[in-house]
């Protein structure tokens, strides 16, 4: 008998080829395909007569054949079938390529439904190779992502043998929740969003279907949250700090100071932290993330610091070394680039327990690096890592700490979604004396003069930094790389001073010795890419000129002017466009106005979508499949509030009404972690 849990192989229609096709797109049982909703809706009810339809447009007619359908051989591999139709308005020739078998089932003095593309002129109408429906098949036809093989019109009769199952669909909604929202159950919704007899049906469906989507989630993350809260964690016994806080060389801002406390209660409590710190550019994180990790060795556990970058896990690494070493504290860098035997002895020293900070790369997550009692892990700029490398670290002890630091301004409004797992801190404050960036947008006819401001600062000994999008070999458009532009100024109008070149295709020693040289001074000014766009900081630094500033998304040409104004200098960013596209400029307006990332990223939220934050899978949230996290934000609250009033009510969703809940929110942390 065939169940929801019944191997897809077993559907009728579907044999080993198939369920093997079915299987690469996530389908592998009855009722996972009905779970595979359709991307679009082609609504056959929508007829227009031949007359009003607007060329090249697709568009549904209803046309009688008039003539033979005739065959006409082209060439060798090319048949085509043509024929005249009319409607009440109007005739068309239709043209079939190559379609024998379509072109065979259809008869003159027939009616029949055509949907494709208007061509030709006012006197005559055509329509090539479209598709021809029944005359009678008025409905609103799913369309689902096709692949090779698998069609559409495949899937659609595969969902509709199996359609009959509906009925026996858990319901991951609690009655009364459906209820109290107006939301249809889940065999309505799942019928309706394959085979919607009307349009509102298929609204309906949908809301509920999004609504489901996003309760789940949220009621998965906090269940999640809670889950790890009643695990033991490591104990703080002696959270005192002062000793960190006076051997810096400044003093830590409210800010910095309230973020400590919070983290510190949560390692005083007995509970694991899972904590995100979210502080803009230059907020100081990195202050944090020491202090931590300090009181961390002084009650005898280890920590580790994780950056996305060498330069920056080597930048890390040193202020690490510096704020913590006079605590009689050890600390130890691990990145790719360091030769096998470096390695090895750090990953010695690890295991051993002599070191108690260890700052690096990915190359932390390798599975020989061991350690004998660690309990505090950081990841910096965390949004490049997902959920699962997080969790890889945080494996190598025994429920650890956990803080993710991030400068990403995730929008307010997705914050809560994208961390939901997590607490979350804000620095909110910046250092005092920090300078405010000047930003001007200007376009290339005002090189020679942006030439000679860079010059004059170079010439008071400040450094500079001029940022060139990264150009991939396949792209023909007129645009410089930085090697290139890097050459033109050196030989150029910077013949004078010390010029470098730093971008990701270096090799990480080459990368290194650059970074070395313009933290020291010897470079003034650094000709780059993207990669400095993560927490690299030389406070000397206080000219930025970005190149085609059109080509970077908003929060990162944020995050890029961030390197920049973090001395006692005042700083300014120039980013030059020659782009005049309406769109174009009111986004490079919003970063000439602003310097509040978040503001920044709410702005970039609504010029672009939500793409750019959650359409990566940065995040490591599992892709959804109906809901979109911003266009469906009100429900996303509604569902948010539903989830807290449920878990208030049975915390452990025990009751028999909420199994089924249980249960979906099991089938997200199994789509999380394949993630
Ligand atoms: P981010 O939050 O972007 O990672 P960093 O931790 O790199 O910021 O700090 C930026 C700069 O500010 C560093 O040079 C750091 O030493 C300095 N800094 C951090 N906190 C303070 C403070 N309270 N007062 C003065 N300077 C600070
Ligand atoms: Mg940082």
């Amino acid at each position: 008998m065939l169940e929801l849990s019944t191997n897809i192989q077993y559907l009728k229609g579907v044999g080993e080829k198939r369920a093997a096709l079915l299987r690469k797109k996530g389908i592998d049982t009855v009722g996972a395909l009905l779970h595979y909703f359709p991307r679009a809706y082609l609504d056959w009810r929508d007829v227009r007569p031949l007359s009003e339809c607007p060329f090249d447009e697709n568009v549904i007619v209803k046309a009688k054949i008039v003539t033979p359908v005739q065959a006409q051989y082209v060439r060798q591999g090319m048949t085509l079938f043509k024929f005249l139709a009319e409607d009440d308005t109007m005739q068309m020739v239709v043209t079939l390529f190559n379609q024998k078998y379509l072109a065979e089932k259809l008869h003159k003095d027939c009616e029949y439904l055509f949907y494709g593309k208007v061509t030709g002129d006012l006197a005559l109408r055509q329509m090539s190779s479209p598709e021809i429906a029944e005359s009678g098949a008025q409905y609103i036809q799913p369309i689902y992502p096709a692949s090779p093989g698998m069609p559409s019109k495949t899937i659609e009769k595969l969902v509709k043998t199996a359609l009959s199952l509906c009925e026996t669909l858990p319901d991951a909604l609690p009655e009364e929740i459906r209820t109290r929202n107006g939301l249809c159950d889940i065999s309505y919704a799942v019928k309706n969003i394959h085979f919607p007899a009307i349009p509102e049906a298929l609204e309906s469906a949908k809301r509920r279907l999004v609504f489901e989507e996003l309760f789940v989630l949220q009621t998965g993350l906090s269940f999640l949250k809670k889950r790890r809260r009643g695990r033991a964690g490591w104990r703080v016994e002696n959270a005192d700090w002062r000793f960190f806080r006076e051997a810096l060389p400044f003093a830590l801002t409210g800010a910095q100071q309230r973020v400590i406390e919070e983290c510190l209660r949560d390692m005083t409590s007995g509970c694991p932290m899972n904590r995100l710190v979210q502080g803009d550019v230059g907020s100081g994180k990195t202050a944090v993330a020491a202090a931590l990790c300090s009181v961390a060795a002084n009650n005898g556990f280890q920590s580790v610091l994780m950056a996305p970058t060498e330069i920056l896990a080597e930048q890390h690494y040193a202020t690490l070394t510096a704020m913590t070493g006079g605590a009689g504290v050890t600390c130890a860098l691990l990145t790719g680039s360091m030769t096998k035997k470096q390695k090895n002895a750090v990953k010695q020293a690890l295991r051993n327990g002599e070191i108690d900070i260890a700052v690096g790369t990915h190359a932390l997550l390798s599975e020989d690096v061991e350690f004998d009692r660690l309990g505090l892990v950081i990841t910096d700029e965390q949004h490049r890592f997902g959920v699962a490398q997080r969790g890889k670290l945080a494996a190598k002890g025994q429920n650890p700490h956990t803080l993710v630091m991030s400068a990403t301004p995730i929008p307010r409004t997705l914050g809560l979604i994208v961390y939901g797992d997590l607490d979350i801190s804000v620095i909110d404050e910046y250092p005092r004396g920090r300078q405010k960036i000047a930003t001007y947008l200007v376009d290339s006819s005002y090189h020679e003069r942006i030439y000679r401001f860079i010059q004059k600062f170079l010439d008071e000994g400040r450094q500079g930094y001029i940022v060139c999008p990264m150009v991939e070999e396949t792209e023909n458009i007129d645009l410089k790389s930085a090697e290139e532009y890097y050459e033109e100024l050196k030989n150029g109008v910077f013949a004078q001073d010390s010029v470098g070149l730093l971008h990701g295709k270096m090799r990480a020693k080459e990368k290194d010795a650059v970074m070395r040289r313009f933290a020291a001074g010897e470079v003034q000014l650094l000709v780059t890419t993207t990669v400095i766009e993560v927490g690299i900081d030389v406070p000397n630094a206080v000219v930025m000129v970005i190149e085609n500033a059109e080509r970077f998304g908003l929060s990162q040409l944020h995050q890029l002017r961030g390197r920049i104004g973090r001395g006692q200098y005042a700083s300014t960013c120039i980013l030059v466009s020659d782009s005049r596209g309406a769109d174009t400029s009111a986004r490079l307006q919003v970063i000439k106005n602003n310097n509040d990332g978040f503001a920044i990223a709410e702005e970039d939220l609504k010029l672009r979508g939500p793409g750019d934050f959650l359409g990566n899978r940065q995040h490591g949230l599992p892709d959804m499949k109906i809901a979109d996290l911003f266009a469906d934000r009100e429900t996303l609250h509604l569902a948010g509030t539903e989830s807290e009033r449920l878990l208030k009510e049975d915390p452990t969703l025990q009751e028999p009404k909420n199994q089924p809940l249980k249960q979906a929110i099991d089938e997200l942390y199994e789509r999380l972690n394949q993630n």
